[in-house]
């Protein structure tokens, strides 16, 4: 999450021209206004993008395409997503009655919350963790905090308790102070990120935030986790403190020259603006105490892993080298970074992934999950798309500078008026990704961007966007948190609800688009009140202007025991479920085909034995369907003598009928189907006999009769044709 991070970051001094939008758009054309009571909905400056421009932003989404992607094969739920992102002069985004939309997914439980945060009704919450069957849901702003649930019952989430920190710096900006929240691989300890400014208690002080805490990581020991305790404060130092912060245990294994290995287990944190602060964990008496390995306080300032944008982080034993590698999504300022820290103390960057190095604030690199299949790796990166409130620019928001404009970089910082992209890399071979340029002086860098323009290309396999071709706009619209589970990803949408991907082409190396599976935007109509905005929230008012001011606001989901468990920023807690059961059938309208094997086929006074075979196409899969193997159930024969104009057909007793009308046959069920075969044993005379086939397939198809004459001679057949 990246938003109010920006104010710790690099634009924390850009800050200064950042105005409150309290009073809306002041310009001609711009009907909205958040000052109106309950002006949300399709107005603010989002409503801006609902027309032409919004068209032409879809348009230009081929600038973060995968090049070569081939045409996507639509999924069950594209059609339906292509409506699920309501937006126009008529529409609320804060009416959750307008956002009914499902697709293959359903809502299995609801904690409304409305009893565990009765004191503070309104608050945000944000990041979740779920380990040992502990889910941790993170309360974000205007105060950080922690729900603890025990989910070992997906379906039946059961609240455990709630841990309270510190209060926002909301009389500076309306910062989120809780961050992001981590559990130890046990479930007995919670790492809670707090962004604040400075170390000194905030105002106005709520006595429901017990540990006024400052800039750095809150340890929380749930030995019980029905009461929660803070064990330790870690200060880290930062610009505005910590973003995300992640737990990882680096495993025993091989060590050498040039590849240190230091085992243990240990906590990773952003350093907003800066860079990333790794702890080692002990334990002691049960407690984890953390102490540093290397950050900007250790003395040897190199040791430290430097880099001025860092998002969010991904740690992963790797299966195809077993060393351990730290991936950073590093905002605005690249793509992902990768390093080796199996020494955490001697970490070393051995990647940069980077479409467009030529801009500086196009996209936010925001999330990563990496995934290994047939020994390739696989990194997912979904950007954060956002508009920024300057009301100094014509549009209100903050724009591009004529330079980046001029090459092509967008026209707003954060290109909120482009739909997000959800990348797909292969990362295989590190060397092959660009030259890591993030450290290197700005002359130096753009001396390489090129090479590492080129490169992140090569090696980007596909792009997803959102079908509606909706933009990002105040994130209301920006794809946020994914999860890898086997060849789907998992995908929290904000105001878009939660996505389930199908990438398994792209898992397989082919440039194509991941498909939609399944997609719900949970709407409970049990909510909490909005969070005020008063006009002049903190000295610099709002960052955006509609965010998060949606129903539903989905920040973070996780896949828990074959549930997605789903925190509404203002809502509650949904327990989701993806419906796996087979697709629908594709219609089948093409008939089967009999034929009568002339060559097999026998016809003798005392038995008449038919040979044949019959095939069936099926139908392939579309959509919303599955394909369906072709198979014929049955085969049916009639064989009559010819008598002048009329048939005598015969019956399965081998009796020939009366003479009847040969356009009314009577037909016997013949045995097999793809071969078949008909024997008849009776008394049969000479001449001439006509035979008509048909088939019948599985979804009932029936094949036009087709017939054949055969001549009884003697004891010989004749063949003839009809
Ligand atoms: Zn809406």
């Amino acid at each position: 999450m990246s938003r109010r991070l920006l104010l710790c970051g690099v634009l924390l001094l850009a800050l200064t021209v950042v105005l409150p939008t309290a009073t809306g758009g002041a310009h001609p054309g711009e009907a909205h206004s958040l000052a109106e009571p309950g002006a949300i909905g399709g107005k603010g400056v989002f409503s801006n993008l609902a027309g032409a421009r919004q068209a032409r932003a879809a348009t230009a989404l081929t600038r973060f395409a995968t090049t070569r992607q081939a045409p996507a094969p639509a999924g069950p739920c594209t059609e339906a997503a292509t409506k699920s992102m309501p937006l126009g002069a008529g529409h609320r985004h804060d009416d959750i009655a307008s956002h009914a939309f499902a697709c293959r997914m359903q809502q299995v439980a609801y904690v409304p919350l409305t009893e565990q945060l009765k004191d503070r009704p309104n608050v945000i919450l944000g990041e979740m963790d779920v380990k040992a069957d502990i889910a941790a849901i993170e309360i974000t702003y205007p105060q950080a905090g922690v729900l603890f649930f025990d989910v070992s019952d997906p379906a039946q989430p059961k609240f455990l308790s709630r841990y309270n920190a510190t209060e926002c710096d909301q009389l500076l900006e309306d910062i989120n102070c809780g961050a992001f929240v981590d559990l130890a691989p046990d479930g007995k300890t919670a790492y809670l990120s707090i962004q604040k400014l400075t170390i000194l208690p905030t105002l106005p002080l709520n006595p429901n935030a017990l540990n006024q805490a400052g800039p750095g990581v809150d340890v929380i020991d749930l030995a019980n986790p029905r009461k929660p305790v803070r064990t330790q404060f870690y200060p880290i130092l930062g610009l505005g403190g910590v973003h995300t912060v992640r737990s990882h245990t680096i495993p025993a294994g091989p060590s050498g020259p040039g590849r240190p290995r230091a085992a243990g287990e240990y906590v990773i944190s952003n350093q907003n603006g800066i860079g990333i602060d790794i702890a080692k964990v002990t334990k002691i008496a049960g407690k984890r105490i953390l102490t540093t390995v290397r950050n900007l306080l250790s003395r040897d300032l190199t040791a430290t892993i430097v880099n001025n944008e860092v998002h969010d982080t991904f740690i992963q034993n790797d299966p195809l080298d077993g060393r351990t590698y730290l991936y950073n999504a590093a905002g605005f300022s690249t793509g992902f970074s990768v390093y080796d820290i199996t020494d955490p103390s001697r970490f070393k960057q051995v990647a940069e992934w980077d479409l467009t190095p030529e801009c500086e604030d196009d996209w936010y690199a925001h999330t990563i999950d990496v995934t290994h299949r047939d020994g390739r790796r696989y990194v997912t990166m979904p950007a954060e798309m956002l508009l920024l409130v300057d009301k100094k620019t014509p549009t209100g928001l903050a724009e591009m500078s004529a330079e980046d404009q001029a090459a092509g970089c967008g026209t707003f910082v954060g290109n909120g008026d482009k739909p997000g992209p959800l990348w797909i890399v292969d990362a295989t071979d590190f060397s092959k990704l660009g030259p890591a340029n993030d450290r290197k002086t700005p002359s130096e860098a753009q001396a390489t961007d090129a090479t590492l323009k080129k490169a992140s290309q090569d090696a980007l396999v596909a792009t997803w966007t959102n079908p509606a071709g909706r933009a990002g706009g105040s994130l209301t619209f920006s794809p946020h948190n994914q999860q890898i589970v086997g060849d789907k990803i998992y995908l929290s949408h904000y105001h878009g609800g939660v996505y389930v991907l199908d990438a398994s082409a792209a898992f397989a190396g082919r440039r194509e688009r991941p498909k939609e599976l399944g997609f719900i935007v949970p709407h409970d109509k049990r909510t909490r009140p909005l969070l005020g905005q008063p006009p002049l929230t903190g000295l610099l008012g709002r960052f955006f202007t509609d965010f998060p001011l949606g129903r539903p606001e989905i920040w973070d989901m996780v896949v828990h025991r074959g549930h997605v468990l789903a925190a509404d920023m203002t809502g509650g807690l949904y327990t989701l479920k993806y419906d796996d059961s087979p697709l629908p059938l594709c219609a089948d309208a093409t008939r089967p085909r009999a034929a009568l094997s002339r060559k097999r086929s026998r016809l003798r006074a005392d038995r008449i034995l038919l040979h044949g075979s019959a095939s069936d196409r099926g139908c392939s899969a579309a959509a919303a369907t599955r394909s369906r193997r072709g198979a014929v159930s049955k085969v049916s024969v009639a064989v009559a003598r010819v008598a002048g104009t009329r048939c005598r057909f015969v019956s399965a007793r081998g009796r020939l009928g009366k003479p009847r009308a040969c356009s009314k046959p009577v037909y016997l069920r013949a045995k097999g189907t793809k071969r078949w075969r008909l024997q008849l044993k009776g008394s049969f005379p000479a001449g001439t006999y006509r035979i008509a086939i048909r088939a019948r397939d599985g979804a009932g198809n029936r094949e036009r009769a087709k017939t054949a004459t055969l001549r009884l001679s003697g004891r010989s057949v004749d063949k003839t044709d009809a």
